[in-house]
C-alpha cells in the first residue's frame, strides 16, 4: 500500500510514516471503492456487449419483457429477502456481535469468499463469524 500511496500523493515517505491511521483507513476505503467502481463498469460493458449480440437474434419486445421480467424477479426475491431475512435480502441496520455485544463493523475488508459474496463479518474481539443480519455462523458451516 505505501508504494502506491507514494505514487498516488507524491509526499515523502517520513510524511507518509507518519501519516496518522485514520487516513491510511480513508484510503483503503476509497481503494475498495474504487475496485467496486471498476467492477460494476465492467458489468455494464458486458450487459452492452450483450444487448448488442442479442440484437441480432431477439425482437426488441422480447428483450424488453425479459428485461422487465428478470427486474420483477430481483426485486421479489430482495424483498422477500429482506423481509425474512434470507442471504439475498438488504440489511441497512448496523449489527453487532451475538457473542459478546459489540458491534461488528459494516465496512470491513471480507475475510472468505462467501463474507465478499453475501456480506457478513468477522468480531474482532471474539472471533465468531457473523451474517449480515447479526447472526452466528457456525465455524464448521
Ligand atoms: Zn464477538
Amino acid at each position: 500500500m505505501s508504494v502506491l500511496a507514494h505514487h498516488m500523493s507524491g509526499k515523502r515517505t517520513t510524511q507518509e510514516l507518519n501519516a496518522p491511521a485514520s487516513l491510511r483507513r480513508n484510503w483503503r476505503i476509497f481503494a475498495r471503492v474504487t475496485r467496486k467502481v471498476v467492477i460494476s463498469l465492467c458489468a455494464w460493458v458486458g450487459v452492452l456487449i450483450l444487448g448488442a449480440v442479442l440484437d441480432q437474434f431477439i425482437p426488441v419486445k422480447a428483450q424488453l419483457f425479459g428485461l422487465v421480467a428478470m427486474l420483477v424477479v430481483a426485486c421479489l426475491v430482495v424483498g422477500w429477502g429482506t423481509i425474512a431475512k434470507t442471504k439475498w435480502g438488504v440489511n441497512f441496520a448496523p449489527i453487532s456481535c451475538p457473542r459478546c455485544h459489540l458491534p461488528v463493523p459494516s465496512l470491513r475488508r471480507p475475510r472468505s469468499g462467501r463474507q465478499r459474496l453475501w456480506g457478513g463479518s468477522t468480531c474482532s474481539a471474539c472471533g465468531t463469524e457473523v451474517d449480515k443480519w447479526g447472526r452466528e455462523i457456525p465455524p464448521n458451516s
